[in-house]
């Protein structure tokens, strides 16, 4: 850990070491460290121009485009609080994010600036605007067009290096508000320091040498003399798992990133095949959605070292289909949050392989234990099913402008997870549901993921969701729903006979529904499991 970046800046300068190595890599853009190191400087230069000071908001509001990390690392080496919204959200939610955190300054692509237009004469705090990939110049008092600030992406490594502006930075200022996938109510800007995003770097690393070394193994060495390794990038970099878990450790590890418009798993594949992609990550359903694409084995996926995702359940059936796949590749899997800027618990390797059902251990220098569900808490024993709780150099300091919501989830260093779970006597943790996902069937307690994993067993399965759905006496009542792999078939009977011959009869769903595509997600991968119970309720 003595060798973590203390703050991104430092994080920027050790990723300018890596030179003309290919950084990004969007359709026809390619641009290298030390390109993208001198479009941050002069971005930066300009951001200090505009008057940003340290602590000031910089929102930052684009799909997945070279000139987002531009934005992030310009704001961040000034001291700025960088804050990006979710691309998906409308011009209403997206004013919501610009008037809660205060930015005084926004960048913004094209498709954003439209929606949002109408929206930020109710933005009192925000002074200026840059919009990319516009064709057109903008009029508007306020409004300045990126490109004429820094140029297209292929044209970076012409630009003039400006000096980075002197500032008084340390690992406990601001650097982030990331706000949470909005999966169980209104999105929560979650506050975090310089710190809490760099230890991100080492985390995921530090944990698989620990495995090899607690199995007795040298952890293999980098060999230098191979390949560059690069990263296909498919959750947003608006989201702490994309920013913090994929994008900076490129940098600082001289990754390539490969970027992609819209997601779409033969796209990906192209990518990985063209680019000699060694990684894979994201959400589990990415890595379904390839292994099951009939057109796989028109790829050649070889140079997939590592399969690793996190931020939602994954099936223990999906690391067993990774090796079946991959043989060499290295499987992982990791829980974390917003509020813990990313990945606190990492499984990978045999240990996964051996586990399939946890999401291993807490990383070095990070805590888990599991507490009673109700106030006065207190912890339970190992095995025992609560409230996952977590403590460590990632847990944010709380959330922005919500003292309350805040005093509720963080209690003396630890962060209240909401979701339940349970640790085995060597640490490793299981999640068994979130708390509000739970369902009370007449007072017997059933764990969605149990029921859905064992539905990702059946062949003709490719996505499922388990809900409650309301039930006058029982209160509620599990349901199912499905979407069944490309060529395949399945009855609602066949369904239903298939969870009742493996686990209790008040877990079997009373109704199952076939869905016609994958699942509604947020952009964080996770099933919107409010609007498939909509779908049982209102018909
Ligand atoms: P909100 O807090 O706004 O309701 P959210 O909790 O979905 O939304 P995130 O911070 O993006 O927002 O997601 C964190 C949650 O994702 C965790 O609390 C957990 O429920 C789930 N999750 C993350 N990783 C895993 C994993 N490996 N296995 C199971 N669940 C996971
Ligand atoms: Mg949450």
């Amino acid at each position: 850990w003595k060798h973590c970046p203390p703050t991104l800046r430092e994080t920027l300068l050790i990723g300018r070491t890596h030179g003309d190595k290919i950084f990004l890599v969007h359709d026809d853009e390619r641009v290298s460290f030390e390109a993208f190191y001198r479009a941050v400087t002069v971005f930066a230069a300009e951001l200090a121009a505009a008057g940003v000071k340290k602590g000031d908001r910089v929102a930052l509001i684009m799909r997945n485009l070279p000139e987002w990390p531009v934005a992030f690392y310009a704001g961040l080496s000034l001291g700025a609080i960088l804050t990006p919204l979710n691309a998906w959200w409308t011009g209403q939610e997206l004013e919501y994010g610009l008037v809660d955190s205060g930015a005084s300054v926004a960048v913004m692509d094209v498709e954003r600036f439209e929606r949002l237009a109408e929206h930020l004469h109710n933005c009192p705090d925000l002074k200026r605007v840059y919009v990319s990939r516009s064709k057109e110049e903008i009029a508007h008092p306020y409004v300045k067009r990126l490109e004429g600030v820094i140029g297209c992406p292929n044209d970076w490594i012409k630009l003039d290096e400006k000096p980075l502006p002197t500032v008084d930075l340390g690992p406990e200022d601001d650097a982030t508000i990331f706000y949470t996938s909005g999966t169980t109510g209104k999105p929560k800007g979650a506050l975090g320091t310089h710190r809490n995003v760099n230890s991100n770097i080492f985390a995921t690393g530090a944990a698989t040498a620990r495995g090899y070394l607690r199995r007795g193994e040298v952890p293999p060495q980098p060999d230098p003399t191979l390949p560059q390794k690069g990263s296909l990038i498919s959750v947003p970099f608006f989201h702490a798992t994309g920013c913090f878990a994929v994008l900076n450790p490129s940098l600082f590890g001289g990754a390539k990133l490969a970027m992609i418009r819209k997601w779409d798993p033969e796209k990906a594949m192209q990518l990985i095949q063209d680019e000699k992609l060694t990684q894979m990550g994201g959400v589990p359903t990415i890595a379904w959605q390839i292994i099951e694409h009939p057109s796989r084995p028109n790829y050649d996926l070889s140079s997939l070292e590592t399969v690793a995702y996190g931020g939602a359940p994954s099936a223990p059936e999906l690391v067993r289909k990774i090796k079946e796949i991959w043989p060499k590749s290295l499987p992982g899997n990791g829980w974390g949050m917003t509020e813990t800027s990313a990945t606190a618990t990492s499984n990978s390797a045999e240990d996964y392989e051996n586990r399939p059902d946890s999401c291993g251990p807490a990383v070095p220098v990070t805590d888990l234990k599991i507490m009673t569900l109700e106030a006065p808490y207190r912890e339970l024993p190992i095995g025992e099913v609560g409230e996952l709780w977590c403590k460590g150099p990632q847990v944010v300091k709380g959330y922005w402008n919500k003292p309350e919501a805040t005093a509720q989830t963080f209690i003396d260093g630890w962060v209240r997870t909401g979701d339940l779970a349970r640790l085995d006597e060597e640490g490793f943790c299981y999640i068994i549901d979130r708390a509000k996902d739970m369902l009370i069937r007449g007072g017997e307690n059933i764990y969605c993921i149990e029921v859905e994993n064992l539905l990702y067993e059946h062949p003709a399965i490719m996505d499922a969701a388990l809900v409650g759905i309301p039930h006058k006496t029982l209160g509620e009542e599990p349901a199912a729903v499905v979407t069944l792999k490309p060529g395949t078939e399945a009855t609602e009977a066949e369904l239903r006979a298939f969870v009742a011959d493996r686990l209790a009869a008040f877990k079997v769903p009373v109704k199952v529904l076939f869905w016609p595509e994958t699942l509604p997600r947020n952009a964080n991968g996770k099933i919107m499991k409010n609007e498939l119970k909509k779908v049982f309720v209102e018909g």
